[in-house]
């Protein structure tokens, strides 16, 4: 853990490593709530510190510090900023967190004691990603594993596939009564009323019809939203529309998107290769990593997919994964890697030294790495039956 997270210390005076993380949290919040002149008070605690290391430079009303905020932070914040944190960044985009002050935000909350969350006025988005974290911890601690592991596919795989649904949608599921009960905490009330539309991305779920526009949920993350466009789709609104938590949206939805190809392309590769990988497994290990390869020369491949946009955020998640894998691979969506042409050297170079069974791959490249070895598998099987019938 990196020492700006040591939250303990959050509220000490004069540790200077910490005012980063308390002014991403106060504007989250701040966001959040539309508190519009107004400041949380985490945020006023981070505008104090700001206050005096700026002295003349610090901006005279909120509107122009929010302004500030969208500028690259290395441009004028002037306290340490986190090694995780991309420092050509903004804070904001387009009104709300950049994608990358998202990610961060979420890394932190995640990470931060009980009391500390107490202490402060989390962000409603962190709230609603702890719900997931929780249920998680829960089913870790149950005794018949295969049925938690079971739970915990059929939940989030639901949640990947729908950003909104209906009391119908969940009762029509074969999932049992006590999964249906949960399924349901992670979504809350829309604004969407029976019998409008409701606007669908194929890329971002569901989207808000404001000021004749559409709009997703992170705008850096997807912005593109013509009426008309093949990805985005209308349908009339059915009663008692609830839509995905936004936290549950930015941060289980979205990568989910990225693990839901993954995962159709592995199905049909075992489709077309089933002599030589076994059915594919998601998310194994309850969340070890998002899906698990078993090879028929017996080698188990452990992968987690990681759509960050930032090499610097995703850094710190690249740990070893655990279970029983003879290789592991973090992959890369394919359009971060296009969107910055530095991303692969960047990452390398941060996270250093892996060990000798872990990778980290684009997607295509992993993809070809998948299908190389099937077709070597295969091949060899040809050649082993025809040297049998060969003997006899
Ligand atoms: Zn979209």
């Amino acid at each position: 853990m990196s020492d700006y997270v040591r939250t303990d210390g959050l509220n000490s005076q004069g540790n200077k490593q910490n005012i980063f993380v308390l002014l991403l949290i106060g504007l989250s919040y701040n966001l959040e709530h539309s508190l519009s002149g107004a400041v949380s008070p985490t945020l006023r605690h981070a505008l104090n510190h700001l206050a005096i290391e700026m002295q003349a430079e610090f901006p005279k009303t909120l509107t122009t510090f929010f302004k500030k905020c969208e500028e690259p932070v290395d441009s004028w914040f002037p306290y340490p900023i986190p090694p995780e944190f991309n420092p050509q960044s903004s804070l904001l985009y387009d009104g709300t967190l950049s994608e990358e002050a998202q990610e961060y935000c979420f890394y932190i909350t995640e990470r931060i004691g009980v009391s500390t969350r107490q202490q402060h006025n989390l962000p409603q988005s962190a709230l609603d990603n702890l719900l997931i974290l929780d249920t998680l911890d829960r089913l870790r601690h149950e005794d018949d594993r295969s049925a938690a592991q079971k739970y915990y596919v059929s939940l989030r795989s639901f949640l990947i596939s729908h950003s909104w649904i209906t009391g119908r949608h969940v009762r029509e599921t074969d999932f049992d009564y006590a999964l249906q009960e949960e399924i349901v905490k992670f979504y809350e009330e829309s604004p969407v009323q029976a019998g409008d539309d409701v606007y669908t991305c194929d890329y971002c779920g569901i989207l808000q019809f404001r000021d004749g526009r559409l709009y997703g949920i992170k705008p850096d993350y997807c912005y593109d939203h013509p009426i008309n466009a093949p990805h985005v789709h209308r349908e009339r609104a059915p009663h008692n529309l609830r839509r995905l938590r936004v936290g549950i949206h930015l941060r289980t939805f979205l990568p989910g998107q990225a693990e839901l190809r993954l995962f159709d392309w592995a199905d049909d590769l075992r489709a077309d290769y089933p002599d030589f990988i076994d059915e594919p497994e998601r998310y194994p290990g309850l969340d070890a990593c998002d899906l698990c390869l078993t090879f028929s020369d017996g080698e188990i491949w452990g992968i987690d997919v990681k759509d960050h946009k930032s090499p610097h955020s995703l850094t710190p998640h690249i740990q070893p994964i655990y279970g029983e894998y003879t290789h592991t691979f973090y992959v890369i969506p394919d359009r971060r890697i296009e969107a910055n042409s530095e991303y692969m050297e960047v990452l390398k170079g941060k996270v250093g030294h892996l060990p000798g069974n872990l990778q980290v791959e684009g997607e295509t490249d992993f993809r070809y790495r998948v299908e190389t070895k099937l077709e070597q598998l295969r091949k060899k099987a040809t050649r082993s039956r025809k040297q049998q019938k060969g003997n006899f």
